[in-house]
């Protein structure tokens, strides 16, 4: 066991932050290096973006309502934690999802975000698509393959161009722009859905290439394709992996300072991977190793004076902001007019809407018995001006929304709005290379790391494998440092 611990300070306590820790101290254990972590939050509550408020009828998600299942590292997560027997599926009797497109809600065929639609047909007779939109979108199958020398592209051209632009506007757009509140004509292929863009290089045809990969999966995977599954969350919501994740490193003796800012990192000398973090209070953290897990307007703040390089290659990543509005409606007044987990709005459509989710539907037991909860997402790029507008006026757009598009007229009995400024990092096209330069500057820091959503992965499953391969990446780094010193050589990394 060494005896100087290595002296760690991770900045931002969301899901990314804490899953750094995590890593760090477990990594730590098992190689029996000796670690002190410090873990410092802004806010004076953990989880950044995850909020769940319980109130005594409500389980409302403020920020995300669940994880994907298909990148594991969030279930993993969970079940490390023992938290295997609080997860909860999506309610399977409810799992269509509708978009609103020429004034009325338009079921998506099932299956269809896996590319393996039971009934394409549908997107037909549900008045969806024109005929022949649905006849371009199925001719994707034999749609020349660009070449795959080119470079990146927006997802509006990769989808335009692979499956028509019908289809791409009612149909794929507000499903996959919808995830970043972005728009598709600015968002990186490369960067938001790589997966996408090497079947076609590999297959020649995204659907080709998904039928392919789902016919080689084993069985059991086959089935968790099933829009059901697709999605999970905890009993007691998110904040229930936060709080049991925080309680995990309580006892590993992680230091976990809340309420705390972080004003600045500063390094007597760049080469020497020795660093101060300066909190609001005058506390001046010593630290071998400094992580980052802010957001990237953030980092860069804190890195401007002396990785000034890395500083402006992150303040490029634009940001988008949105706003969650949750209602609960006595269920009597909405009556038979929801249907599914909720519905996406197409951008084309030009409404501030951006999705709804019918949360009692998706979930049951997060509303008391004989109330409907529905929970409104709004803003995004480009559509920003909307949230301008104080919490009634917001409340009363999005009551408009539900008027015009599903006929809901009553007044709710209980709203909460959460407004999330600069929430949602946009992978705009140019990322990739953006994230190389970063590297490479970073590269003359030793002992500093940035990670978080601005970088590589915006979902839940995303943060936590970046998180983890950050937090086993620095003790690698520092073992193989200290070995150096020791040795007696100056070259650090
Ligand atoms: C409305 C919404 C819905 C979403 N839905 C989903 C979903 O359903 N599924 C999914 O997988 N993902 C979803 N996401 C994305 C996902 O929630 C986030 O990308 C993820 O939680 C971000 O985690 P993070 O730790 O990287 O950043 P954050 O959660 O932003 O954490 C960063 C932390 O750093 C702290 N901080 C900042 N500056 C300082 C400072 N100077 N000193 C100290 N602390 C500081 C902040 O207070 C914050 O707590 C959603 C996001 C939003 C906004």
């Amino acid at each position: 066991m060494r005896k100087t611990p290595c002296q760690v300070v991770i900045v931002g306590g969301g899901i990314s932050g804490l899953a750094t820790a995590h890593a760090l101290t477990e990594e730590g254990e098992k190689s029996q290096t000796a670690v002190q972590c410090t873990v410092v939050e802004r806010e004076p509550r953990w989880g950044g973006k995850i909020q769940t408020h319980v109130t005594d009828n409500y389980l409302i998600e403020g920020g995300p309502d669940s994880f994907l299942t298909s990148k594991p590292w969030a279930l993993e997560l969970c079940r490390t934690l023992g938290l295997q027997d609080q997860l909860v599926s999506t309610n399977s009797q409810h799992n269509q999802t509708f978009s609103f497109c020429r004034g009325a809600l338009r079921e998506l065929p099932q299956g269809l975000l896996a590319f393996r639609p039971r009934r394409i047909d549908t997107l037909v007779s549900g008045g969806l698509l024109s005929w022949g939109g649905m006849l371009r979108m199925a001719a994707e199958r034999f749609w020349p393959r660009r070449n795959p020398w080119l470079a990146d592209e927006s997802l509006g051209d990769f989808f335009r161009r692979r499956f028509g632009p019908e289809a791409f506007e009612y149909v794929i757009e507000p499903l996959v722009a919808g995830i970043y509140a972005g728009d598709a004509d600015e968002l990186s292929i490369e960067s938001t859905f790589p997966r996408f863009r090497e079947l076609e290089r590999e297959h020649g045809s995204v659907i080709k290439g998904m039928r392919k990969a789902l016919s080689d999966a084993p069985p059991a995977l086959r089935s968790s394709g099933e829009a059901t599954t697709m999605f999970m969350s905890l009993r007691g919501g998110l904040s229930e992996l936060i709080r049991t994740l925080v309680e995990a490193l309580r006892k590993r003796g992680v230091g976990l300072r809340a309420g705390l800012e972080c004003l600045e990192i500063q390094s007597p000398n760049l080469e020497s991977g020795e660093f101060h973090v300066l909190l609001d209070n005058g506390d001046r953290l010593p630290a071998d190793a400094v992580v980052l897990a802010t957001p990237t307007y953030q980092t860069a703040r804190l890195l401007r004076v002396f990785q000034p390089e890395t500083a402006s290659l992150l303040d490029g990543i634009p940001y988008a902001s949105t706003a969650t509005i949750s209602m609960a409606y006595p269920a009597e007044s909405i009556g038979s007019q929801i249907r599914g987990f909720g519905f996406v709005v197409p951008r084309k459509e030009q409404r501030p809407l951006l999705a709804a989710t019918w949360t009692s539907l998706k979930w049951p037991d997060r509303s008391r018995a004989g109330e409907t909860l529905i929970r409104c997402y709004i803003g995004g790029r480009g559509r920003e001006t909307v949230l301008e507008q104080d919490d009634n006026s917001l409340v009363e757009c999005v009551r408009r929304e539900l008027t015009s598009m599903v006929g809901i007229t009553a007044i709710p009995t209980y709203t909460e709005i959460h407004r999330w400024r600069q929430g949602m990092p946009q992978y705009v096209l140019g990322h990739q290379d953006r994230l190389t330069k970063m590297q490479e500057s970073l590269a003359h820091s030793p002992g500093l790391y940035v990670t978080g959503a601005g970088l590589y992965g915006i979902g839940i499953p995303d943060c936590i494998r970046e998180g983890t391969k950050v937090g086993k990446q620095l003790l690698q780094d520092y073992a193989a440092n200290h070995a150096i010193k020791n040795s007696g050589s100056t070259e650090l990394r």
